[in-house]
Protein backbone atom coordinates (compact mmCIF):
# COMPACT_ATOMS: atom_id res chain seq x y z
CA UNK A 1 0.00 0.00 0.00
CA UNK A 2 0.66 3.66 -0.07
CA UNK A 3 2.05 5.62 2.72
CA UNK A 4 0.32 8.93 2.83
CA UNK A 5 2.68 12.15 3.71
CA UNK A 6 0.95 12.19 7.51
CA UNK A 7 2.28 8.43 8.42
CA UNK A 8 5.47 9.09 7.31
CA UNK A 9 5.51 11.96 10.03
CA UNK A 10 4.93 9.77 12.96
CA UNK A 11 4.58 6.20 12.95
CA UNK A 12 3.18 4.14 15.82
CA UNK A 13 5.33 0.68 14.87
CA UNK A 14 8.03 0.50 12.19
CA UNK A 15 9.12 -3.19 11.42
CA UNK A 16 12.70 -2.45 9.61
CA UNK A 17 13.11 -5.89 7.11
CA UNK A 18 10.11 -8.52 5.61
CA UNK A 19 11.69 -11.59 5.98
CA UNK A 20 9.68 -13.97 8.24
CA UNK A 21 10.87 -12.38 11.85
CA UNK A 22 9.14 -8.65 10.62
CA UNK A 23 6.36 -10.12 9.08
CA UNK A 24 5.34 -12.06 12.04
CA UNK A 25 5.74 -9.53 14.40
CA UNK A 26 3.84 -6.94 11.87
CA UNK A 27 0.62 -9.83 12.04
CA UNK A 28 1.03 -9.75 15.92
CA UNK A 29 0.88 -6.27 16.19
CA UNK A 30 -1.98 -5.58 13.73
CA UNK A 31 -3.95 -8.41 15.51
CA UNK A 32 -3.36 -6.33 19.03
CA UNK A 33 -5.16 -3.08 17.21
CA UNK A 34 -1.96 -1.65 16.24
CA UNK A 35 -1.14 0.42 13.43
CA UNK A 36 2.17 -0.78 11.75
CA UNK A 37 4.50 0.57 8.83
CA UNK A 38 6.65 -2.36 7.49
CA UNK A 39 10.17 -1.09 5.50
CA UNK A 40 12.37 -3.46 3.58
CA UNK A 41 15.45 -1.94 1.34
CA UNK A 42 14.40 -4.69 -1.62
CA UNK A 43 11.98 -4.42 -3.92
CA UNK A 44 10.20 -7.88 -2.26
CA UNK A 45 8.90 -8.92 0.52
CA UNK A 46 9.90 -12.53 2.15
CA UNK A 47 13.18 -11.56 2.88
CA UNK A 48 15.92 -14.54 2.51
CA UNK A 49 12.64 -17.32 2.79
CA UNK A 50 11.30 -15.23 -0.69
CA UNK A 51 10.16 -17.57 -3.84
CA UNK A 52 8.97 -17.35 -7.18
CA UNK A 53 7.59 -19.41 -9.94
CA UNK A 54 9.61 -20.05 -13.29
CA UNK A 55 8.37 -22.89 -15.73
CA UNK A 56 5.76 -23.92 -13.14
CA UNK A 57 8.63 -24.30 -10.13
CA UNK A 58 8.26 -22.60 -7.60
CA UNK A 59 12.15 -21.39 -7.07
CA UNK A 60 13.66 -20.19 -3.55
CA UNK A 61 15.34 -17.12 -4.65
CA UNK A 62 17.75 -17.80 -1.55
CA UNK A 63 18.67 -20.94 -1.42
CA UNK A 64 15.92 -24.69 -0.11
CA UNK A 65 13.76 -23.38 2.75
CA UNK A 66 12.19 -26.56 4.49
CA UNK A 67 9.64 -25.81 7.38
CA UNK A 68 9.87 -27.56 10.54
CA UNK A 69 8.43 -27.67 14.02
CA UNK A 70 7.98 -29.28 16.93
CA UNK A 71 6.44 -25.96 18.62
CA UNK A 72 2.43 -26.13 17.72
CA UNK A 73 2.42 -22.80 18.92
CA UNK A 74 4.49 -21.86 16.22
CA UNK A 75 2.80 -24.19 13.48
CA UNK A 76 -0.76 -23.07 14.27
CA UNK A 77 0.38 -19.82 13.77
CA UNK A 78 1.94 -20.23 10.44
CA UNK A 79 -1.16 -22.37 9.34
CA UNK A 80 -3.64 -19.10 9.72
CA UNK A 81 -1.58 -17.86 6.41
CA UNK A 82 -0.98 -20.73 4.21
CA UNK A 83 -2.10 -24.49 3.47
CA UNK A 84 0.55 -27.43 3.64
CA UNK A 85 1.95 -29.54 1.44
CA UNK A 86 3.28 -32.32 3.65
CA UNK A 87 6.59 -32.41 2.17
CA UNK A 88 9.38 -34.48 4.37
CA UNK A 89 12.98 -33.29 3.57
CA UNK A 90 15.36 -35.76 2.55
CA UNK A 91 19.10 -35.26 1.80
CA UNK A 92 21.44 -36.99 0.36
CA UNK A 93 25.26 -36.86 -0.06
CA UNK A 94 27.74 -38.09 -2.50
CA UNK A 95 30.58 -40.55 -0.45
CA UNK A 96 32.93 -42.25 -1.60
CA UNK A 97 30.91 -42.40 -5.01
CA UNK A 98 28.02 -43.58 -3.65
CA UNK A 99 24.73 -41.53 -3.12
CA UNK A 100 23.79 -41.97 0.46
CA UNK A 101 21.83 -40.58 3.12
CA UNK A 102 22.31 -37.07 5.29
CA UNK A 103 22.53 -37.31 7.95
CA UNK A 104 24.77 -40.22 8.01
CA UNK A 105 22.77 -42.86 9.05
CA UNK A 106 22.52 -47.29 8.89
CA UNK A 107 21.16 -46.81 5.71
CA UNK A 108 24.19 -44.82 4.80
CA UNK A 109 26.46 -47.21 7.30
CA UNK A 110 25.23 -50.53 5.01
CA UNK A 111 25.01 -48.88 2.16
CA UNK A 112 29.11 -47.54 1.99
CA UNK A 113 30.40 -50.50 4.05
CA UNK A 114 30.48 -54.45 3.28
CA UNK A 115 27.97 -56.21 5.42
CA UNK A 116 30.42 -57.87 8.00
CA UNK A 117 31.76 -54.40 8.69
CA UNK A 118 28.32 -52.73 8.81
CA UNK A 119 26.56 -54.94 10.93
CA UNK A 120 29.74 -55.13 13.56
CA UNK A 121 29.80 -51.54 13.24
CA UNK A 122 25.77 -51.20 13.54
CA UNK A 123 26.16 -53.18 16.56
CA UNK A 124 27.89 -51.27 18.57
CA UNK A 125 26.16 -48.30 17.67
CA UNK A 126 23.43 -49.80 19.32
CA UNK A 127 24.97 -51.30 22.50
CA UNK A 128 26.43 -47.99 22.85
CA UNK A 129 23.31 -45.34 22.05
CA UNK A 130 20.04 -47.27 21.22
CA UNK A 131 17.95 -47.38 18.22
CA UNK A 132 16.82 -43.99 16.56
CA UNK A 133 19.76 -41.55 18.94
CA UNK A 134 20.88 -38.90 17.48
CA UNK A 135 24.72 -38.16 18.19
CA UNK A 136 26.52 -35.16 17.60
CA UNK A 137 29.61 -36.07 15.26
CA UNK A 138 32.16 -34.20 17.81
CA UNK A 139 30.54 -36.62 20.25
CA UNK A 140 30.99 -39.47 18.61
CA UNK A 141 34.86 -38.98 17.99
CA UNK A 142 35.05 -38.73 21.76
CA UNK A 143 34.17 -42.46 22.03
CA UNK A 144 37.34 -44.45 22.93
CA UNK A 145 35.85 -48.08 20.90
CA UNK A 146 38.07 -48.31 18.44
CA UNK A 147 35.32 -49.44 15.60
CA UNK A 148 32.81 -46.60 16.53
CA UNK A 149 36.67 -44.28 16.67
CA UNK A 150 36.53 -45.29 12.81
CA UNK A 151 33.58 -44.50 11.93
CA UNK A 152 33.48 -41.43 13.30
CA UNK A 153 36.49 -40.24 11.67
CA UNK A 154 35.57 -41.98 8.58
CA UNK A 155 32.09 -40.02 8.91
CA UNK A 156 34.39 -36.44 10.32
CA UNK A 157 36.33 -36.80 6.85
CA UNK A 158 33.84 -37.62 4.51
CA UNK A 159 30.94 -35.75 5.26
CA UNK A 160 32.17 -32.71 7.43
CA UNK A 161 35.37 -31.75 7.32
CA UNK A 162 35.50 -30.03 3.74
CA UNK A 163 32.14 -29.25 3.76
CA UNK A 164 32.64 -27.37 6.19
CA UNK A 165 35.80 -26.10 5.00
CA UNK A 166 33.63 -24.73 2.13
CA UNK A 167 30.52 -23.33 4.20
CA UNK A 168 32.84 -21.90 6.93
CA UNK A 169 36.26 -21.55 6.17
CA UNK A 170 37.11 -23.33 9.41
CA UNK A 171 37.48 -26.92 10.12
CA UNK A 172 34.28 -28.64 12.32
CA UNK A 173 36.63 -28.52 16.00
CA UNK A 174 37.21 -24.79 14.96
CA UNK A 175 33.33 -23.50 15.17
CA UNK A 176 30.84 -23.20 17.09
CA UNK A 177 29.52 -27.22 18.29
CA UNK A 178 25.90 -25.98 17.59
CA UNK A 179 26.62 -26.01 13.87
CA UNK A 180 27.78 -29.47 13.22
CA UNK A 181 25.67 -30.40 16.12
CA UNK A 182 22.52 -29.52 13.80
CA UNK A 183 22.91 -32.66 11.58
CA UNK A 184 23.85 -35.67 13.91
CA UNK A 185 24.55 -39.09 13.12
CA UNK A 186 21.53 -40.60 13.41
CA UNK A 187 21.25 -44.27 14.73
CA UNK A 188 18.09 -44.93 12.77
CA UNK A 189 16.65 -46.18 9.40
CA UNK A 190 14.97 -42.77 9.01
CA UNK A 191 15.95 -41.42 5.80
CA UNK A 192 14.59 -37.63 6.79
CA UNK A 193 16.58 -34.49 7.52
CA UNK A 194 13.98 -33.09 10.36
CA UNK A 195 12.29 -35.53 12.78
CA UNK A 196 9.60 -32.47 13.85
CA UNK A 197 6.06 -33.65 14.04
CA UNK A 198 5.26 -30.65 11.27
CA UNK A 199 7.11 -30.35 8.44
CA UNK A 200 6.47 -29.06 5.04
CA UNK A 201 6.43 -26.25 2.32
CA UNK A 202 4.20 -23.81 1.80
CA UNK A 203 1.08 -24.42 -1.37
CA UNK A 204 2.26 -21.57 -3.50
CA UNK A 205 5.44 -20.97 -1.93
CA UNK A 206 6.42 -18.96 1.18
CA UNK A 207 6.31 -15.35 -0.32
CA UNK A 208 2.26 -15.97 -0.78
CA UNK A 209 2.66 -16.81 3.01
CA UNK A 210 4.09 -14.17 3.55
CA UNK A 211 1.49 -11.63 1.51
CA UNK A 212 -1.19 -13.36 3.32
CA UNK A 213 0.68 -12.33 7.24
CA UNK A 214 0.70 -9.13 5.72
CA UNK A 215 -2.65 -8.61 4.27
CA UNK A 216 -4.43 -6.52 7.11
CA UNK A 217 -6.20 -3.44 7.36
CA UNK A 218 -3.63 -2.19 10.30
CA UNK A 219 0.15 -3.04 8.31
CA UNK A 220 1.22 -0.52 5.28
CA UNK A 221 4.13 -2.17 3.70
CA UNK A 222 7.06 0.07 1.94
CA UNK A 223 9.26 -2.17 -0.22
CA UNK A 224 12.65 -0.13 -1.84
CA UNK A 225 12.36 2.18 1.19
CA UNK A 226 15.86 1.56 3.38
CA UNK A 227 15.70 3.10 6.80
CA UNK A 228 16.63 6.87 7.85
CA UNK A 229 17.56 7.99 10.99
CA UNK A 230 14.99 10.88 10.05
CA UNK A 231 11.82 8.36 10.24
CA UNK A 232 9.60 8.86 13.74
CA UNK A 233 8.01 6.11 15.62
CA UNK A 234 6.78 5.19 19.11
CA UNK A 235 8.42 1.92 18.89
CA UNK A 236 10.83 0.88 16.14
CA UNK A 237 11.48 -3.17 15.82
CA UNK A 238 14.36 -4.46 13.98
CA UNK A 239 15.08 -7.03 12.28
CA UNK A 240 18.40 -5.54 10.83
CA UNK A 241 21.66 -6.63 11.49
CA UNK A 242 22.31 -5.07 14.83
CA UNK A 243 25.97 -3.63 14.25
CA UNK A 244 24.04 -1.63 11.33
CA UNK A 245 21.84 0.01 13.50
CA UNK A 246 24.57 1.71 15.65
CA UNK A 247 25.98 2.41 12.35
CA UNK A 248 29.21 -0.15 13.30
CA UNK A 249 30.58 1.60 15.87
CA UNK A 250 32.54 -1.03 17.18
CA UNK A 251 33.12 -2.81 14.01
CA UNK A 252 30.94 -5.14 11.81
CA UNK A 253 29.55 -8.52 12.65
CA UNK A 254 30.49 -11.28 10.71
CA UNK A 255 28.30 -13.23 8.35
CA UNK A 256 28.63 -15.72 5.76
CA UNK A 257 26.93 -15.80 2.34
CA UNK A 258 26.13 -17.60 -0.27
CA UNK A 259 26.22 -17.45 -4.26
CA UNK A 260 23.67 -19.57 -6.30
CA UNK A 261 23.92 -20.80 -9.77
CA UNK A 262 20.33 -21.12 -11.33
CA UNK A 263 20.67 -23.46 -14.11
CA UNK A 264 17.29 -24.41 -16.01
CA UNK A 265 17.46 -27.73 -17.66
CA UNK A 266 15.26 -29.26 -20.80
CA UNK A 267 14.25 -32.50 -18.74
CA UNK A 268 11.98 -33.23 -16.49
CA UNK A 269 13.94 -34.46 -13.45
CA UNK A 270 17.85 -33.99 -12.72
CA UNK A 271 18.43 -35.89 -8.72
CA UNK A 272 16.21 -38.03 -6.88
CA UNK A 273 15.96 -35.84 -3.72
CA UNK A 274 15.39 -31.42 -3.72
CA UNK A 275 18.96 -31.47 -1.82
CA UNK A 276 21.83 -33.27 -2.48
CA UNK A 277 25.27 -32.42 -1.03
CA UNK A 278 28.73 -32.88 -2.03
CA UNK A 279 31.09 -32.69 1.16
CA UNK A 280 34.31 -33.80 -1.05
CA UNK A 281 34.01 -32.61 -4.22
CA UNK A 282 33.63 -29.56 -6.48
CA UNK A 283 33.55 -25.78 -5.27
CA UNK A 284 29.74 -25.90 -4.32
CA UNK A 285 28.13 -27.45 -1.22
CA UNK A 286 25.39 -28.70 -2.49
CA UNK A 287 21.97 -28.84 -5.40
CA UNK A 288 18.82 -27.94 -4.71
CA UNK A 289 16.21 -29.31 -7.01
CA UNK A 290 13.55 -27.01 -6.56
CA UNK A 291 10.40 -29.24 -7.68
CA UNK A 292 10.66 -31.76 -5.29
CA UNK A 293 9.26 -29.24 -2.58
CA UNK A 294 5.44 -28.95 -4.07
CA UNK A 295 5.85 -31.34 -6.42
CA UNK A 296 5.53 -28.70 -9.58
CA UNK A 297 4.85 -30.38 -12.60
CA UNK A 298 6.92 -29.39 -15.42
CA UNK A 299 9.01 -30.27 -18.81
CA UNK A 300 11.76 -28.65 -17.44
CA UNK A 301 14.19 -28.40 -14.22
CA UNK A 302 15.28 -25.95 -12.07
CA UNK A 303 18.16 -26.58 -9.92
CA UNK A 304 20.78 -24.75 -7.78
CA UNK A 305 24.02 -25.07 -7.07
CA UNK A 306 25.47 -23.21 -3.67
CA UNK A 307 28.80 -21.62 -3.31
CA UNK A 308 29.42 -20.48 -0.09
CA UNK A 309 31.71 -16.92 0.16
CA UNK A 310 32.32 -14.36 2.99
CA UNK A 311 29.67 -11.43 3.59
CA UNK A 312 30.48 -8.14 2.49
CA UNK A 313 28.59 -5.24 3.36
CA UNK A 314 27.16 -3.42 -0.25
CA UNK A 315 28.06 -6.75 -2.13
CA UNK A 316 26.13 -9.86 -1.31
CA UNK A 317 23.13 -10.69 1.60
CA UNK A 318 23.61 -11.98 5.39
CA UNK A 319 23.05 -15.48 5.42
CA UNK A 320 24.63 -17.15 8.69
CA UNK A 321 26.18 -15.73 11.61
CA UNK A 322 28.99 -16.77 12.77
CA UNK A 323 28.78 -18.12 16.15
CA UNK A 324 31.86 -17.89 18.30
CA UNK A 325 33.17 -16.23 21.33
CA UNK A 326 35.00 -13.36 19.65
CA UNK A 327 31.68 -12.53 17.26
CA UNK A 328 29.58 -13.31 20.41
CA UNK A 329 31.07 -10.54 23.28
CA UNK A 330 30.49 -7.96 19.65
CA UNK A 331 27.14 -8.73 19.47
CA UNK A 332 26.32 -8.13 23.22
CA UNK A 333 28.47 -5.00 23.62
CA UNK A 334 25.59 -3.82 20.66
CA UNK A 335 23.32 -4.77 22.67
CA UNK A 336 24.08 -3.62 25.66
CA UNK A 337 24.29 -0.17 23.77
CA UNK A 338 20.13 -1.05 22.80
CA UNK A 339 19.42 -1.36 26.85
CA UNK A 340 19.04 2.42 27.03
CA UNK A 341 16.31 2.03 24.43
CA UNK A 342 13.35 0.62 25.59
CA UNK A 343 11.29 1.64 22.52
CA UNK A 344 13.92 -0.83 20.20
CA UNK A 345 13.45 -4.13 19.63
CA UNK A 346 16.09 -6.20 18.07
CA UNK A 347 15.33 -9.71 16.92
CA UNK A 348 15.37 -12.39 14.23
CA UNK A 349 18.74 -13.91 12.47
CA UNK A 350 20.28 -10.57 11.95
CA UNK A 351 18.90 -9.00 15.29
CA UNK A 352 19.73 -11.06 17.48
CA UNK A 353 22.46 -12.33 15.75
CA UNK A 354 21.32 -15.81 16.01
CA UNK A 355 21.66 -18.97 13.83
CA UNK A 356 17.81 -19.34 13.94
CA UNK A 357 15.58 -21.97 11.49
CA UNK A 358 12.52 -20.32 10.42
CA UNK A 359 10.49 -21.99 13.45
CA UNK A 360 12.55 -20.40 15.87
CA UNK A 361 12.33 -16.76 14.37
CA UNK A 362 8.50 -17.09 14.60
CA UNK A 363 9.07 -18.29 18.44
CA UNK A 364 11.23 -15.68 18.96
CA UNK A 365 8.26 -12.82 18.08
CA UNK A 366 5.55 -15.23 19.65
CA UNK A 367 7.81 -14.63 23.23
CA UNK A 368 8.24 -11.14 22.07
CA UNK A 369 4.60 -9.53 21.79
CA UNK A 370 3.76 -10.89 25.21
CA UNK A 371 6.26 -8.11 26.96
CA UNK A 372 4.39 -5.61 24.60
CA UNK A 373 1.63 -3.57 25.84
N1 LIG B 1 27.40 -30.18 7.47
C1 LIG B 1 28.43 -30.86 6.86
N2 LIG B 1 28.16 -31.77 5.87
C2 LIG B 1 26.89 -32.03 5.46
C3 LIG B 1 25.82 -31.33 6.07
C4 LIG B 1 26.12 -30.42 7.07
O1 LIG B 1 29.59 -30.64 7.19
O2 LIG B 1 26.70 -32.86 4.55
C5 LIG B 1 27.72 -29.23 8.54
C6 LIG B 1 28.17 -27.89 7.94
O3 LIG B 1 29.13 -27.30 8.81
C7 LIG B 1 26.90 -27.11 7.93
C8 LIG B 1 26.24 -27.55 9.23
O4 LIG B 1 26.58 -28.94 9.32
O5 LIG B 1 27.11 -25.72 7.88
C9 LIG B 1 24.75 -27.35 9.32
O6 LIG B 1 24.11 -27.96 8.22
P1 LIG B 1 22.61 -27.56 7.81
O7 LIG B 1 22.19 -28.47 6.72
O8 LIG B 1 21.77 -27.48 9.02
O9 LIG B 1 22.84 -26.08 7.23
P2 LIG B 1 21.78 -25.05 6.56
O10 LIG B 1 20.77 -25.86 5.82
O11 LIG B 1 21.23 -24.22 7.67
O12 LIG B 1 22.67 -24.27 5.63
Amino acid sequence: GNLNKKKWLHMKNLIVGCGISGATMARLLADQGEQVVIIDSKNHIAGNIYDYYSDGICVHKYGTHIFHTSNKDVWDFISRFCQWYPYQHRVRGLIDGQIVPIPFNLNSLHALFPASIANKIEQKLLDNFGMNVKVPILELRKKDDKDLQFLAQYIYEKIFLEYTLKQWGQTPDEIDPSVSGRVPVYISRDDRYFQDKYQGIPIGGYTVMIKNMLNHKNITVKLKTPFSKNMKYDRLFWTGSIDEFFDYRYGQLPYRSERFEFITFPYSRFQDVAVVNYPCNYDFTRIGEYKHFLNDQSDKTIVSYEYPEAFENGKNDRYYPIANDMNTELYHRYLSLAKDMPNVYFFGRLGDYKYYDMDKAVARCLELIKGIK
